[in-house]
C-alpha cells in the first residue's frame, strides 16, 4: 500500500536547525504548492485502488501553507467518496495557535512534533534565523495541540553534541508528559555534516541507556519505537514500520512543484516522474528509474542473509545506509546486533516488571 508525503512548502521553514538538510539556501524561499497541482495530487489519488490514502502533509514546515490551503485539502478529500484519507502533520510547532489546533483536531489529523529532548538540548540545533532556540515555542505549540485533546508524539533527534545526554532529554520528555517518543539517530553522508553523526558505539550506549531508563519508569503508558520494535519481534510480532517491514518502496515525496521522488528522507534522487503529467500513480510504478531503484532496495549485503534478524530488520532504514558500499549496509548494524543481545539478557527484567505493570 502507497504512502505519501506531500512537501506543500517544498523546503521553506522558520527554522534553521543546524543538522537540517534542506539548509541548502532553500529554507528561506517562499515556495507553496500551487493550487492546480493540489487539485491534480486529489485527481491521481482518486484513480488509486487502495481505499485508505496515508498522506503526510510535509515541509519545510507545512502550516507555513496557512489555515486556507488546509481547508482546501479537506475539500478536495471530501469530495472523494470511497476513499478514506488519513492525514498526518510532523511540525516544529512554534506557528501552532488555537485556531490551527481547533481546525486540525476537528478534521481528525495525526500530529507529531519534532523535540529534541530537555531545553538544552534542544536549542542547541533547532534555532531561528537569529540563533535563538526555538524550545520554548515548540513546547508551547504542543501544549495548545494537548488542551484540544491531540495525542502528541514526539521524534528527537539526537546528534553526537546530544547523545551523552540520552537519558536526561527522554526524562525531560516524560515530565513533560510525553508518552510516544521516536528517537532517530543523526547520520548524513556529507562534509558539511559529519561531524554531527553518531558512532555506532554512541547509539548503541544511548539506545541501552532508554531502555534502561523505561525499565526504572516502570510505566507501560510511555511508548519508544526503538523499544517497541525489538520487544515486539521477541514476543513474535513485526513491528509496524517501513524500515522494519521493508515497505521503503511504497512511500512516495511528491514535492510542491509536483515532482515525484522516494522518501523525503532519500532526498531528491532518483526523480520517478512529476504528478502534472499522470493519470493514475500505477504509470510510475511502471518506470524504469523506479524499477531499478526498488530493486536495489531489496539486494541484501551477505552479512543481511546470514542475519538471523534479517525478518525485524531487512538491513535498516534506506536513508541509514552506507552509500559507498558496493551493497550499500545498513550504518548502525553492530549497534542493532548489540542491543538486541541486550534485551534478550534483559528481556526477565522486562517481563517482572510487566507482570507487576499487569497485575498492579
Ligand atoms: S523544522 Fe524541520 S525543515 Fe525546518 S529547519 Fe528544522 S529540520 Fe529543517
Ligand atoms: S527511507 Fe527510511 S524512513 Fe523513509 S520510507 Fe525508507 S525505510 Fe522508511
Ligand atoms: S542487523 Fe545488521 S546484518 Fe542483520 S539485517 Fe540488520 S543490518 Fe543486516
Amino acid at each position: 500500500m502507497s504512502a505519501f508525503q506531500v512537501k506543500i512548502v517544498g523546503d521553506f521553514c522558520n527554522l534553521r536547525c543546524k543538522y537540517c538538510f534542506n539548509c541548502n539556501g532553500k529554507r528561506s524561499t517562499k515556495t507553496i504548492m500551487h493550487l492546480d497541482v493540489l487539485e491534480k495530487v486529489f485527481k491521481v489519488l482518486s484513480q488509486s485502488k487502495q481505499e485508505t490514502i496515508r498522506v503526510h502533509w510535509h515541509g519545510g514546515e507545512s502550516l507555513l501553507a496557512g489555515i486556507d490551503f488546509f481547508e482546501r485539502i479537506i475539500a478536495h478529500e471530501k469530495k472523494i467518496s470511497d476513499k478514506r484519507f488519513v492525514n498526518i502533520i510532523q511540525t516544529n510547532a512554534t506557528l501552532v495557535t488555537k485556531d490551527w489546533a481547533d481546525f486540525l483536531f476537528q478534521n481528525h489529523f495525526h500530529i507529531g512534533v519534532s523535540i529534541d529532548g530537555d531545553e538544552a538540548m534542544h536549542n542547541l540545533n533547532r534555532v531561528y534565523e537569529n540563533g535563538q532556540g526555538s524550545y520554548k515555542d515548540t513546547l508551547r505549540g504542543a501544549n495548545i495541540l494537548r488542551s484540544v485533546g491531540f495525542k502528541v508524539g514526539v521524534i528527537c533527534t539526537v546528534t553526537k553534541e546530544t547523545i551523552a545526554s540520552g537519558k536526561k532529554g527522554f526524562l525531560s520528555l516524560v515530565k513533560n508528559d510525553f508518552n510516544s517518543v521516536a528517537f532517530n539517530a543523526f547520520h548524513e553522508e556529507s562534509d558539511l555534516f559529519e561531524v554531527r553523526n553518531v558512532s555506532n558505539n554512541e547509539w548503541l550506549d544511548f539506545l541501552k541507556d532508554i531502555f534502561d531508563t523505561w525499565i526504572e519508569l516502570n510505566d507501560d503508558k510511555i511508548r519508544v519505537r526503538e523499544i517497541d520494535r525489538i520487544l515486539a519481534w521477541v514476543e513474535g510480532r513485526v513491528a509496524n514500520t517501513c524500515a522494519f517491514k521493508s515497505t521503503c518502496a511504497n512511500w512516495f515525496t511528491i514535492d510542491w512543484d509536483g515532482l515525484i521522488y522516494p522518501c523525503e528522507r532519500i532526498g531528491r534522487v532518483p526523480k520517478f516522474g512529476d504528478i502534472n503529467k499522470l493519470d493514475s500513480f500505477d504509470e510510475i510504478f511502471q518506470t524504469e528509474e523506479f524499477a531499478n531503484w526498488s530493486h536495489k532496495l531489496h539486494i541484501l549485503p551477505d552479512k543481511c542473509k546470514k542475519c538471523s534478524m534479517v525478518e525485524l530488520c531487512n538491513n535498516g532504514c534506506t536513508s541509514h545506509r552506507i552509500k559507498k558500499d558496493e551493497i550499500p549496509h545498513f550504518v548502525y548494524c553492530d549497534a542493532q546486533l548489540s542491543f538486541f543481545d541486550y534485551i534478550k539478557d534483559q528481556i526477565g527484567v522486562y517481563s517482572k516488571k510487566k507482570e507487576v505493570i499487569c497485575n498492579g
